[in-house]
């Protein structure tokens, strides 16, 4: 970095400071790559936060946009829109959902679950979410978002909704009840360091969903549309959930996201209910109506299952090399955490000094979330110089 650019200033000057931000200055991105301004090319495994899943200026997107920009930009919504419906019909097709309400972000297709099962169940039933997950900065996403750093400073939060240990099968059997509402949870959790629902949770939420009719509202913003390698991070397992919220590679780089329901909830909201002036940009739904295309008509989910697998495997190779950094490896296709023995911030950065981007979450969970057009050969290039970083640490 140029210590002397005054974009870092007048950052730091102009803009509130939420973000930590890395010390490079972006030029553009091509494919799984980011080209910084000093001209530097970086491997680009964090891929915006699993937003960039064709990773960057894809044709197929970028004529999506191009051609849809021509038409109109924003229609309001209270016009019928071509992109909205194609794209609804793709994700039901592919979800097996009954409908869809287009949001702008995940923590607003959060909102809108939450708002819709407050609706169906009533104001006094309990909503349970999970420990460790992560759904979004928004007052009712934050109430259900089970990590203490992102609660603190900001309580009251909302009434009725319970955090239980995740994987803790007595806690579920005990607070759920004729009570419960809603159990919201990321099959696969993403900021929480990769945490996965083990099959004993699986079966018994399965279990007690059948006795007591509650929903399951899976959280499937960063490990849906492909991400594991399949079309949603709880078709690994036996739970079928009845709300399904989506955003980050949804538009394609652009913002969107959705609720999805069963037929059970498709008639819960009224013309009144809810509603977003933005929601469902059609610019947005046009680049998802690509992406999709791209993720599900091209053989992609295949290459990203088995190059997840190779991936995991030699990280595993590494892990017995190295026993006293890395104390697991976990994940499916491309949404992989390497847990370490400590702090990884250290790690992220070494990495970097090496062109590879990656990501740190949790304190000490290397977070990989490439881009899921990553071929092999990248792949081996990220293995390499992890390999070395690993090496200089012990
Ligand atoms: C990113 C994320 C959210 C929040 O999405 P935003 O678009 O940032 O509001 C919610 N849940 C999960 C699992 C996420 O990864």
């Amino acid at each position: 970095m140029n210590k002397d650019n005054p974009i870092f200033d007048n950052e730091k000057k102009y803009l509130l400071n939420t973000y930590k931000r890395i010390p490079i200055e972006i030029s553009h991105g091509e494919g799984v790559y980011l080209y910084s301004k000093d001209r530097k090319k970086y491997l680009d495994f964090f891929a915006g936060l699993a937003v960039n899943a064709l990773g960057y200026s894809h044709p197929a997107i970028q004529e999506a946009i191009n051609e849809q920009a021509s038409k109109y930009i924003h229609l309001s919504n209270y016009y019928i829109s071509d992109p909205q419906i194609k794209l609804a019909e793709l994700l039901i097709k592919i979800s097996g959902m009954s409908k869809v309400f287009f949001t702008n972000s995940g923590t607003e297709a959060v909102e809108a679950s939450i708002k819709l099962i407050r609706k169906f169940y009533g104001p006094e039933k309990q909503i349970i979410s999970l420990s460790d997950s992560f759904h979004g900065r928004t007052y009712g996403s934050l109430s259900l978002t089970g990590r203490e750093a992102y609660r603190k400073n900001f309580e009251p939060l909302l009434q009725n909704i319970l955090q239980i240990k995740h994987n803790n099968i007595n806690e579920l059997e005990n607070e759920i009840n004729k009570n419960t509402a809603a159990v919201f949870l990321e099959f696969i959790q993403g900021e929480g360091g990769i945490n996965i629902i083990s099959d004993e949770f699986d079966e018994k939420l399965n279990e007690l969903k059948t006795k007591f009719n509650f929903a399951i509202v899976a959280d499937e913003i960063q490990s849906g549309l492909g991400r594991t390698g399949k079309a949603f991070g709880f078709n690994h397992f036996k739970t079928k959930p009845d709300l399904i919220v989506i955003a980050k590679a949804l538009g394609g780089g652009l913002p969107l996201g959705a609720l999805l329901t069963i037929e059970k909830y498709s008639e819960v909201f009224k013309p009144g209910d809810h509603g977003s002036t933005f929601g469902g940009n059609p610019v947005a739904c046009s680049a998802g109506t690509a992406l999709l295309n791209e993720i599900f008509e091209s053989g992609l989910l295949e290459q990203v299952s088995r190059l997840g697998n190779y991936l995991v495997n030699e990280l595993n190779i590494l892990k017995n090399n190295f026993p006293s950094l890395i104390k697991d490896v976990r994940g499916f296709g491309f949404m992989i955490g390497i847990e370490m023995a400590y702090d990884c911030a250290n790690i992220v950065s070494l990495m970097r000094e090496k062109n590879v981007l990656i990501n740190c979450t949790n304190t000490n969970v290397v977070r990989l979330l490439p881009p899921l057009i990553t071929e092999k050969e990248q792949i081996d290039y990220f293995l390499y110089n992890f390999n070395e970083v690993l090496k200089e640490l012990k």
